[in-house]
């Protein structure tokens, strides 16, 4: 594709283009859908897509096509650099200097080749194992709107006249499942997904499955998790009732106080009253704010912290 698009380039060029740049997009999807233990809808879609922009002087013109075929990419030209001539210059226009371009492109692993080797049936059978995880997980669990797996492996190619030809390829999976609570003649439907780059790290289909339905229960969650990395330590927290009553209140009262001063400040402000809407609190936990940087007080008061600072060294 890079050969392609420098060809693309090297004709802009030849029919008048000053500066010019472009982008292919190679798709592949497949998705399939499971509803009640039966194939509901498996897609499998192939796209292509070119698109090239180009500019003569500060006139900027875009134009794209999905048939890479010779022709059509002589015609993408052609009317690309057509209407580049008739559109009136923009003073902000153009390309990015060649220096400023990056010559070497880093392997961000971003593709799993071998994660899109499952076959249709594998696939379908995923999507059907995340569904009945949900349906089987408790006995409320009386209907579903589906089970689903998805998978996409894309290449995305782009050159500049400026000077930089490179791409890079991407995977993703999801497993997603909505299953449908009843209970006292009321119905309630929540779901749960997991996407990732590399299949094997997709969340198993039980556990999404279960998760799935524990939402559509409104099982209350109890457990909080802190999962430091550095040092692989787990603290966990379990609240009781009268705790997670006492985090809604707070978080109430935090939003109320937070929708007062809204009005207030819609309601009209001058510049100089605008910090007695919410005045600076500082302390020590300005250093973790995330507003700190718009905060002298809070800047003053506490030096910045990472967010693990915090916790016990190692
Ligand atoms: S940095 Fe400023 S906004 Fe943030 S907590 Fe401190 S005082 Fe409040």
């Amino acid at each position: 594709m890079i050969d392609l698009l420098t060809d693309l380039l090297e004709q802009a060029r030849k029919r008048g283009a000053t500066a010019a740049d472009a982008f292919v997009v190679e798709d592949q999807a497949f998705s399939a859908q499971v509803r009640l233990g039966r194939v509901d809808t498996v897609k499998h879609a192939r796209e292509q897509h070119l698109a090239l922009r180009v500019f003569v002087g500060r006139a900027v013109a875009a134009a794209s096509t999905s048939d890479l075929s010779r022709d059509s990419v002589a015609r993408l030209v052609d009317e690309a650099v057509s209407l580049a001539r008739i559109t009136a210059p923009d003073d902000l226009a153009g390309l990015p200097d060649g220096a400023n371009l990056c010559q070497t492109i880093p392997d961000l692993d971003l593709c799993d080749p071998k994660g899109h080797d499952l076959a249709p049936e594998e696939k379908i059978e995923l999507a059907r194992r995340v569904e009945a995880a949900a349906l089987e997980s408790d006995p409320r669990i009386t209907n579903s709107e589906g089970g689903d797996f998805g998978d996409r492996r894309a290449r995305y190619t782009y050159a500049s006249s400026g000077g930089f030809a490179g791409g890079y390829e991407t995977s993703s999976f999801s497993l997603a499942v909505s299953p449908v609570a009843t209970q006292n003649g009321e119905m309630q439907r929540d779901s749960w997904y997991h996407v990732t780059r590399k299949r094997a790290r997709l969340d198993s289909p039980e556990d999404i499955g279960r998760i799935a339905a524990g939402r559509a229960l409104r099982r209350p969650c109890r457990r909080v998790e802190l999962h430091h990395l550095p040092t692989a330590t787990t603290a966990a927290w379990e609240h009781s009732d009268e705790g997670i009553a006492r985090q809604l209140r707070r978080a109430e009262s935090i939003a109320a106080e937070c929708a007062g001063a809204d009005e207030r400040f819609r309601a009209g402000l001058a510049a100089a009253e605008v910090d007695s809407v919410f005045p600076p609190r500082p302390g020590p936990a300005c250093g973790w704010c995330d507003y700190r940087q718009l905060c002298p007080e809070g800047r003053a008061a506490s030096a910045p912290r990472h967010p693990w600072d915090g916790l016990a060294g190692d």
